[in-house]
């Protein structure tokens, strides 16, 4: 059998401590997750999760120790970077208990949810689909992942992310107002989580511009870090 166009690659991130390397599936991303990011986007910080996708060809895998690298994309005069923690799935199912949804987690990984927020900006005045603003190609950078086994369970530790040096956004992943295994459960509740599954978990404060030429830096406690430089 031979395909009648060419088939896509199957886009993967390293992951730590292994030359193995982890497949990804869909990339769900869930909405004003930290309170202070809610409020500064106009909202109370006290809705119900809400979530959108990107697809798997909008990840850039940036090794360890290595500058990853975004082309300033089209349309937008107004790219925001958005630092976050990234979780990644190993074992899919629907309807997870908050209970057991530790147990589905595979590892977690630190990435950008990248943003055209100016075009995101007209789509949610029209009430319209967020695709234009979100989800587009290289809007997803993300580094290694680190094996939950090898990190434990990730309820809390340092998030930041500097751009040139200069500090833009610090938070703790604890004050995250719906939890890692929160997400998960109500996730599962609308799609059927599969093995290779990303989820971008939002983003704390501090949203801001990015222009070509900046070096963005994320770290994450117990993750390590993230260098991405727009081209
Ligand atoms: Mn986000």
């Amino acid at each position: 059998m031979a395909y009648v166009v060419a088939a896509p690659e199957i886009v993967s991130l390293p992951v730590s401590g292994s030359a193995d390397r982890f497949p990804v599936r869909r990339v769900f991303c869930v909405g004003r997750n930290y309170e202070a990011h809610a409020k500064e986007m106009g909202f109370t910080g006290r809705e119900p999760p809400f979530f959108f996708l990107k697809p798997a060809e909008a990840v850039v895998p940036v090794p360890a120790g290595s500058v990853g690298e975004i082309a300033y994309p089209s349309l937008t005069k107004d790219l925001h970077h958005e630092i976050e923690l990234v979780v990644a799935i190993g074992t899919g199912g629907r309807d997870i208990a908050v209970a057991d949804a530790a147990s589905h987690i595979y590892g977690y990984a630190v990435g950008l949810d990248m943003t055209r927020r100016d075009l995101q900006g007209e789509m949610k005045k029209q009430g319209r689909p967020w695709c234009i603003g979100k989800a587009f190609e290289q809007s997803a950078p993300i580094g290694p992942v680190t094996p939950i086994a090898q990190c434990g369970e990730l309820t809390k530790g340092a998030i930041s992310l500097t751009v040139n040096g200069a500090a833009r956004q610090a938070s703790d992943v604890s004050m995250l107002i719906w939890s890692v295994n929160e997400v998960i459960a109500h996730l599962s509740t609308a799609w059927v989580l599969a093995p290779g599954d990303l989820i971008m978990t939002g983003t704390p404060e501090g949203v801001a511009a990015v222009v070509r030429g900046d070096r963005m830096h994320g770290e994450i406690a117990g993750l390590g870090a993230l260098d991405v430089v727009v081209r």
